[in-house]
């Protein structure tokens, strides 16, 4: 029987960081060809031997089942010289850089339902807040360089444990090359500093900032990439109060809701603009209020900038500032990029300065500073 021709696919768009690679090698596997797949500074490379009828249903199985954030602007393909006999399965190859040309970096995207369970049910998982899997979590603002390697993200210094390694192994597993892969034993933890204590059990720090925020104060704390200013959206002294750090007097701020039911009773919306809410990359959106909030967040407006929790810590928050009376909380939010998106410490206590304000950094270095990198 004639040996097939080897092909080099070039896929270029949005493919790094996206769960690309574990897809292309299930499909691959699915049609029982043999080649690999890797990353280029250039998007995704595949080498497949096959007939030119399977490498076109290669493609078009590309072109319809990739993963849902991924997005492909082209794909193109050679012939090369190498032998069928050059590869004795499909695999994922290491990542090098061979062109000056970068692909499209993957956006951070919202944490998915799937991570949401395994945190309550996942032994060494429960209650983790930087869960992520191939679906979700940070990807730009972890990227220290091209190709999407873990190595090449602030991910490079935390060693995987057994139990994520397999994961991360494991090609039928969701996490089967997730980057970021992390977990309780192995991955980056919260830490807070408030009137000079530091805390750092997880729990101890969504009791403290959860008090916090429901007394009417501001806390700074470290999202996926800068920090957010945060505070009750129903309390006036507390806005008034942001507004007082920000040296902001009347550009409107955004605020988060815990789902879209709870959003609906203060804002009209149409159906697009719920696509928008939900969707994975969690935009803040511009919609008309129905009810008022503090009359201090956006001042003499009608419109209102809204957006839905995104990370694990937003879920605990609301879970833990429900009032008795089952309100709901909403949260005032406003990004604060003064100490740049790599900072390394998650929640300072804030304070008026006579230039505007200062988070209070109490140490300068040490091990829990590599810890909370992320
Ligand atoms: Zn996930
Ligand atoms: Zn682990």
């Amino acid at each position: 029987m004639a040996k097939n021709k080897v092909y080099a696919l070039i896929i270029q768009g949005l493919v790094q960081g996206v769960g690309f690679r574990p897809f292309i090698y299930r499909i691959a596997k699915d049609l029982g060809m043999k080649g690999c797949v890797e990353n280029m500074n250039n998007g995704v490379r595949i080498l497949v031997a096959a007939t030119p009828d399977d490498r076109d249903l290669l493609i078009s199985r590309i072109r319809t089942e990739h993963p849902r954030v991924a997005y492909i602007h082209r794909i193109s393909y050679t012939s090369t010289e190498m032998d069928e006999d050059d590869f004795d399965d499909f695999t994922i190859t290491p990542s090098h850089s061979e062109s000056d040309e970068v692909t499209q970096v993957s956006p951070d995207i919202a944490v998915c339902a799937d991570c949401m369970r395994d945190r309550t049910t996942q032994p060494h998982r429960i209650g983790y807040p930087f869960i992520n899997c191939t679906h979700c979590g940070p990807r730009f603002s972890i990227i220290r360089d091209l190709p999407y390697d873990r190595s090449q993200t602030t991910m490079g210094g935390f060693l995987m444990c057994p139990d994520c390694e397999k994961e991360y192994t494991n090609v039928i597993d969701r996490r089967f090359h997730a980057q970021p892969v992390a977990c309780n034993h192995c991955g980056p933890t919260y830490y807070a500093t408030y009137n000079e204590e530091t805390y750092i059990d997880y729990e101890t720090l969504l009791k403290l900032t959860s008090r916090l925020l429901l007394g009417g104060e501001v806390i700074a704390a470290k999202g996926i990439g800068g920090y957010h200013l945060i505070c009750d959206a129903s309390n006036e002294r507390a806005v008034a109060r942001l507004r007082e750090i920000k040296q902001r007097d009347t550009k409107p701020f955004a605020v988060m809701f815990r789902d879209l039911e709870h959003l609906q009773v203060y804002t009209a919306t149409e159906p697009m603009e719920e696509r928008c809410l939900v969707s994975w990359r969690r935009p803040i959106v511009l919609l008309r209020q129905r009810s008022r909030l503090a009359s201090g967040i956006n001042p003499g407006m009608h419109t209102l900038g809204c957006m839905l929790s995104y990370m694990p810590i937003h879920y605990d928050w609301f879970a833990r500032t429900e009032e008795p009376d089952n309100e709901k909380k909403i949260f005032c939010s406003s990004i604060d990029c003064c100490n740049g998106y790599r900072c390394t410490f998650w929640l300072r206590s804030v304070e008026n300065t006579e230039d505007g304000y200062r988070i209070r950094d109490r140490d300068s270095g040490g091990g829990i500073r590599r810890r909370n990198r992320i």
